[in-house]
């Protein structure tokens, strides 16, 4: 039996869970993310649709159009508090991608350099720290399935500054 997770917006109206691992944790700094959380980024982590349940509520959706991919994208927020907390893709009609903030524990799973990667290196703004051996990409880490580039792995923390990771 898979472990179930619950997680929620805000004021508590939306609640949902999730079983299992996710698949993989996007920590992602694309401008993207910047807008949909107004802060520095977002740890989402995509479960297969069968492992995500909606427990109590009704999401308001808003569909947005992926700038990259061209595919639809569609944000789920609390219609009283405005929390985001999970998307679903047209590109990936499998899956629901859980912002990990709205995780009841948002430490329930353990983030490793296997199971994390750093994304949107590019776009990151400054004092974002990618961790000494993670995968960092520039961009995504792939597109339709195929991986888009070699990542970077810093061998000590580095933080971006004035646009750039700095190792010193
Ligand atoms: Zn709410
Ligand atoms: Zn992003």
């Amino acid at each position: 039996m898979k472990d179930r997770h619950e997680g929620g917006c805000l004021c508590g109206r939306i609640r949902f869970a999730v079983r299992g691992e996710p698949l993989t944790l996007y920590n992602c700094s694309c401008r993207f993310c910047q807008k949909v959380t107004a802060a520095a980024g977002n740890a989402m982590a995509p479960f297969f649709k069968e492992d995500f349940e909606l427990l109590s509520g009704k999401p308001d959706v808003y569909e947005h159009r992926s700038k990259g991919s061209g595919g639809k994208m569609w944000l789920n927020a609390c219609p009283v508090c405005h929390s985001t907390m999970f998307m679903t893709w047209e590109n990936f009609s499998k899956g629901v991608g859980v912002f990990c903030g709205s995780l009841d524990d948002p430490n329930w799973f353990k983030r490793t350099a296997e199971n994390s990667v750093y994304i949107y290196a590019e776009e990151a703004p400054n004092c974002t720290v990618f961790p000494a051996g993670y995968r960092v990409y520039k961009g995504h880490a792939h597109s339709f399935g195929k991986a888009t580039e070699e990542p970077r792995v810093y061998p000590v923390h580095t933080m971006v500054a004035g646009g750039e990771p700095k190792t010193d």
